[in-house]
């Protein structure tokens, strides 16, 4: 059985629960949460790809600060 992540509240889902369309990989845990997601996917779908892993690269590091 595949578990999805709620990429809303970032909860373990079964695939059978909430979907939407064209987001094939994202399930929800509720109405309330597909709702959220589908009135902004893009910052969702930025989130969920980013968990986890290294800072934006366009974060400049601490050289723009001018700290030493
Ligand atoms: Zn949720």
């Amino acid at each position: 059985m595949t578990t999805l992540i709620d990429p809303v509240c970032g909860m373990h889902v079964s695939e059978s629960d909430l979907r939407v369309a064209g987001y094939e990989e994202f399930a929800f845990c509720a109405e309330g949460c597909r709702r959220a997601f589908i009135a902004d996917p893009d910052r969702y779908v930025r989130a969920a790809a980013g968990a986890g892993e290294a800072p934006a690269p366009d974060h400049g590091g601490h050289d723009d600060h001018g700290v030493r």
